[in-house]
């Protein structure tokens, strides 16, 4: 008998087959007639399929009416059209291996529901509930958006390193890497660490950004995206900062500012669009359970033009707007989340893109603009998540960009390689970066972070 996913089981045009599923109990009843329905899922889809089994199976009083959740079991039978409320299948079996028990008294998962904190703590049990399930079909939907958004429009797939002895591009702190022993660390005569016993001869750490490795690829191949784990060692206990998380770079050769704020809108519409049609069943889930506005805002998203205004404008609005912030509001200071989500939730009700902020709060790559005070950034705020893409044009001008990393304090020559690419043939170029844990929290109105990536790092966790 060929081998069926629950998915493909739960349709009409399976019906007549003669098929073999494979899964997870996740309930039993029997009933007066003696016969059982088992309810199977194997994580195809949200929906379980509903199995019966009736007494004459030769194991039925030994084992069937012993499953309970948890149970892992081979279901050979027949594929019939179900009377039952809202399947249109369910499977008559004619063999039922069980291959794992799964203790009632033990077995976590029962039909109490639990909270997000305690399924943390159970992080290899909660990807078998429907919560987890479903954000895990809906974040691999993204990540496969992302990848034919990118690919359809002529953009090479790069890999930039993890390790990276760049240290100081202003994206946050840095998790350093070493083989050094902590016990018996090296001294030079001076009583500094010698980092040249080290394994890189210098000091190491994980990269926060591909994005100075992206530059040197964009400045030859034109239109490329990396898209990877990265790291931060910031100690920022929030629901929206993770200390690995993984980020979707672009980056864009003969690119201004206006064509990367056109990029990104297209981008997140693509992977609003592709969600909307591919993961019904798991959207209709968060939207009972998780967020009555899920459907609404990935509508918004995919449809609606999004608002396109300078910082200075942004900072008009806010300190107009009558609210009370715990942070106040001048030009010339980075947005806090509450900020942020001013602007989208209650004044635009829409996407928004911030532009052309202060120099000032911006890193020194970031292209100047003729005023002498504002830079070429651009942060697109999603609706309840906020910041979602950081991004910028690229300062390609090499007396420019060499006196903002004096300015900041920078040695020019560990950059030497960079700047070379403003040295040798430069050109105007953009990207950004996406972060995809705040894009699923977007998506399925998943409340913390730490939920929508299957094993969180957060300070003071990293246990599996
Ligand atoms: P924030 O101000 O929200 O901390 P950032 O400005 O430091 O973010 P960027 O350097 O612009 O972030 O990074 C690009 C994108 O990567 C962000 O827009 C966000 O989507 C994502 N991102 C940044 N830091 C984190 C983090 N610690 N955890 C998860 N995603 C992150
Ligand atoms: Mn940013």
């Amino acid at each position: 008998m060929d081998k069926i996913s629950i998915r493909d089981a739960r349709q009409e045009d399976a019906i007549g087959r003669q098929a073999t599923l494979q899964g997870w109990i996740r309930t039993r009843r029997d009933s007066k007639g003696g016969f059982s329905f088992l309810e199977i899922n194997d994580g195809s889809c949200m929906a379980n399929i509903q199995v019966i089994a009736d007494a004459d199976l030769s194991n039925y009083e030994s084992e069937i009416k012993r499953l309970s959740a948890g149970c892992s079991v081979t279901i050979h039978g027949e594929i019939k059209a179900s009377g039952g409320k809202g399947q249109a299948t369910e499977v008559q079996a004619s063999e039922i291996i069980v291959h794992g028990w799964a203790d009632p008294e033990e077995y976590p998962l029962q039909k109490k529901r639990h909270s997000m904190e305690k399924l943390r703590e159970w992080a290899h049990l909660r990807p078998r509930t429907n919560t987890f399930g479903a954000v895990a079909r809906v974040r691999n939907r993204i990540c496969r958006a992302i990848h034919d958004f990118f690919q359809e429009d002529g953009f090479l797939y790069i890999h930039t390193p993890i390790i990276t002895a760049s240290d100081c591009e202003g994206a946050g702190e840095m998790f350093r890497v070493t083989t050094l022993d902590p016990a018996n660390i090296p001294k030079t005569p001076e009583g500094k660490v010698d980092f040249t016993k080290d394994f890189f001869d210098r000091p190491s750490y994980l990269t926060v950004s591909g994005q100075l490795e992206g530059e040197i690829y964009a400045t030859a191949l034109g239109k490329v995206y990396t898209f990877g784990p990265t790291f931060r060692a910031e100690n920022s206990n929030t629901s929206r900062h993770l200390a690995e998380f993984w980020m979707v770079e672009p980056e864009a050769a003969f690119f201004e500012l206006d064509d990367n704020m056109q990029l990104a809108e297209q981008f997140l519409k693509r992977i609003a669009t592709d969600v909307l049609n591919h993961c019904e069943e798991d959207l209709a889930f968060f939207q009972q359970r998780i967020d009555s506005t899920v459907v609404e805002t990935l509508e918004t998203l995919a449809s609606k033009a999004f608002e396109r205004i300078p910082y200075t404008e942004a900072v008009e609005i806010l300190e107009k707007s009558g609210e009370k912030f715990d942070f106040p509001v001048s030009w010339g200071s980075d947005f806090q989340a509450e900020h942020e989500r001013y602007l989208t939730d209650q004044h635009f009700k829409c996407p928004v893109i911030l532009y052309d902020y202060p120099a000032a709060i911006k890193p020194f790559y970031m292209k100047c603009n003729d005023d002498g005070r504002t830079v070429r950034a651009m942060d697109v705020l999603a609706p309840r998540v906020g910041e979602i893409i950081g991004g910028s044009q690229r300062e390609d001008c090499l007396e420019v960009i060499t006196s903002r990393m004096e300015a900041q304090g920078l040695d020019t020559d560990d950059y030497w390689w960079y700047l070379d690419l403003r040295r040798f043939g430069t050109v105007p170029h953009s990207g950004f970066g996406l972060g995809l844990e705040r894009m699923v929290q977007a998506v399925t109105g998943m409340a913390n972070i730490r939920d929508v990536i299957p094993f969180p790092r957060t300070p003071g966790n990293a246990d599996f």
